[in-house]
C-alpha cells in the first residue's frame, strides 16, 4: 500500500487526485513552478516542493526535478495527470528504475499506443474496427496516390507520430493529394521530428465516441461505456456528454466488449481511452489515449464510480473493485470546460480573479482550482474549470447546466462560460444532433456570443 503519492501535475486535475489520496489515507506531494507558488493544488496537498522556473519544459515536463521531488519526500508513487507527462513512456521507464510506481500503464503500452500505426495495427488485430486505410506508412507520393485511389476520396494524411490535431491535411480529390502529402510530411517534420505520414478515409459527418476502459493488468478488464465528445474546436473538445445522444444500450454494449477484450488480452494496465468516429452505425478507431482523460467525471457521474481511486488500486496491484456487471449505467452527464478565453476568438485571457463563486445544488460537480484572489499564470493551458452536472435524463441535465452556469461567478477575467449558455438555446444541441463538424459552422455563422 502507498502511504505518499507525489502528483506530477497542477490546476484542478492535481486537486482531482490529492482529494482521492485524502478520502483513501494516502499523504499527497504536490510540485510546482516559481509561478505556481500560491496554486490552490500547493495549498490542498499534505506537502509541497517547488521544482523548477515557469516553463513547463523547466518544471512539470522536468524528469530530474520530478524523481529528486519523490527522493527529497519519500513519496512512492507518481500521479500524472492528463498532459505533461502523462503519455511519456521514457518518464515512465525512469520512475520504475528509480523504484517507485507510475500509477498508469506500462511504458510498452504507452509507446504502442504513441506510436499510431503501431496503435493502429494492433487495434486490427484484436478485432477493433478502424478507419480504412493505409497499412501502415506511406513513403512517397506515388504509393500516396495508389492507397488513396483505392480507398477512394475524400482521404485525410496524418503524422504517425501526431497529437493535438497536427499534422492532418485533407485531400479532397486527386488534385489535391500532393500538395497535402507534402505540406502533412512538412508540418509532422517540424512538430514532432519525425515526417512518416499515413493515410485514411476522410468521414465527413461523423460524431466522436470513446470507450473507457479499464484493466487491471493481469489480464482482466471492463468497460465504463461511452461518452460522446463531438462538440469540438480545432480538434480540441469543450463539452463532453455520457452515454451518448445516438448511441443504444446494444450498441454500448457490443463496442464496449469489443474494447474491453482488447485490452483484457495485451494485459492492459489502469484507466485508458479507446478513441472512435462513428458515422452511420459504424465505429472506426483512431487512437488511444493510455492516462485519465480530462472528461473522465461524466463517466464517473453515471456509473457512480471514482476512477482515480481505482488507478491509485491498480498501481497497488488490487484487483478491480468491481466487475462489467457491477457497472450499472443511471441517468445523464454533462461536462463543460470553462477556459480562460475572450470570447468570440477564444484568446487566451490570464489574469487575476477579483471574484470566484462556484455553482452548487443537486448534481453539480465543479472541478476547478480558482479561489478569490487567485492570478491565472500566462504559461499554461487556459482551462480553469470544469463543471459536471448529472440528471436523471439528458433533458434534466442540460436544464441542470444552465440552471449551474447561471449561479457561476468568475470576475477578473474572461471565460468561456457564456459560450455553453448560447449553445444550450440551440435546437440542434437541445436534441444531440450535432457531430464533429456542427461548432465550428456554428461558430462560423456568427452567434451572439
Ligand atoms: P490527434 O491525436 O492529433 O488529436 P486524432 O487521430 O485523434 O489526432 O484525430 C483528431 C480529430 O481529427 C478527430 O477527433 C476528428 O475530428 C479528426 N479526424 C481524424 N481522423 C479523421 C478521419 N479519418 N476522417 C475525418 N476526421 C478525422
Amino acid at each position: 500500500m502507498f502511504d505518499k503519492i507525489l502528483i506530477a501535475n497542477r490546476g484542478e486535475i492535481a486537486l482531482r487526485v490529492i482529494r482521492a489520496c485524502r478520502e483513501m489515507g494516502i499523504h499527497s506531494v504536490a510540485v510546482h513552478s516559481t509561478a505556481d507558488a500560491d496554486a490552490m493544488h500547493v495549498r490542498m496537498a499534505d506537502e509541497s516542493v517547488c521544482i523548477g522556473p515557469p516553463p513547463g519544459t523547466e518544471s512539470y515536463l522536468s524528469i530530474p526535478s520530478i524523481i529528486s521531488a519523490c527522493e527529497i519526500t519519500g513519496a512512492q508513487a507518481i500521479h500524472p495527470g492528463y498532459g505533461f507527462l502523462s503519455e511519456n513512456a521514457r518518464f515512465v521507464q525512469i520512475v520504475e528504475d528509480h523504484g517507485l510506481t507510475f500509477i498508469g500503464p506500462s511504458a510498452e503500452h504507452i509507446r504502442m499506443m504513441g506510436d499510431k500505426i503501431t496503435a493502429k495495427e494492433t487495434m486490427k488485430a484484436l478485432g477493433v474496427p478502424c478507419v480504412p486505410g493505409s497499412d501502415g506508412g506511406v513513403p512517397d507520393l506515388e504509393t500516396a496516390k495508389t492507397v488513396a485511389a483505392e480507398i477512394g476520396y475524400p482521404v485525410i494524411i496524418k503524422a504517425t507520430a501526431g497529437g493535438g490535431g497536427r499534422g492532418m491535411k485533407l485531400a479532397k480529390t486527386a488534385e489535391d493529394l500532393e500538395q497535402a502529402f507534402q505540406t502533412a510530411r512538412a508540418e509532422a517534420k517540424s512538430a514532432f521530428g519525425n515526417d512518416e505520414v499515413y493515410i485514411e478515409k476522410y468521414l465527413g459527418r461523423p460524431r466522436h465516441i470513446e470507450i473507457q476502459v479499464f484493466g487491471d493488468g493481469k489480464g482482466n478488464a471492463v468497460h465504463l461505456g461511452e461518452r460522446d465528445c463531438s462538440l469540438q474546436r480545432r480538434h480540441q473538445k469543450v463539452l463532453e456528454e455520457a452515454p451518448g445522444p445516438v448511441i443504444d444500450p446494444e450498441t454500448r454494449a457490443r463496442i464496449g466488449k469489443v474494447c474491453a477484450d482488447a485490452v483484457a488480452r495485451i494485459g492492459y494496465s489502469g484507466a485508458g481511452t479507446i478513441e472512435f468516429l462513428f458515422e452511420d452505425g459504424e465505429f472506426y478507431f483512431i487512437e488511444m489515449n493510455t492516462r485519465l482523460q480530462v472528461e473522465h467525471p461524466v463517466t464517473e457521474a453515471i456509473f457512480g464510480v471514482d476512477l482515480v481511486r481505482e488507478q491509485i488500486r491498480v498501481a497497488e496491484g488490487l484487483p478491480l473493485s468491481f466487475g462489467q456487471d457491477d457497472l450499472q449505467l443511471n441517468g445523464h452527464a454533462v461536462e463543460v470546460r470553462i477556459n480562460a478565453e475572450r470570447l468570440p476568438n477564444f484568446a487566451p485571457c490570464p489574469g487575476k480573479i477579483t471574484a470566484y463563486h462556484a455553482p452548487g445544488g443537486l448534481g453539480v460537480r465543479m472541478d476547478s482550482a480558482l479561489y478569490d484572489g487567485y492570478s491565472i499564470p500566462p504559461y499554461y493551458d487556459s482551462l480553469i474549470g470544469k463543471l459536471i452536472v448529472h440528471g436523471r435524463d439528458r433533458t434534466e441535465a442540460l436544464a441542470r447546466l444552465d440552471r449551474a452556469l447561471g449561479e457561476l461567478i468568475v470576475d477578473g477575467v474572461e471565460t468561456t462560460a457564456p459560450l455553453f449558455r448560447a449553445l444550450l438555446m440551440e435546437p440542434d444541441i437541445q436534441r444531440g444532433a450535432y457531430n464533429i463538424h456542427w461548432l465550428e459552422r456554428w461558430l462560423e455563422s456568427g452567434p451572439e456570443l
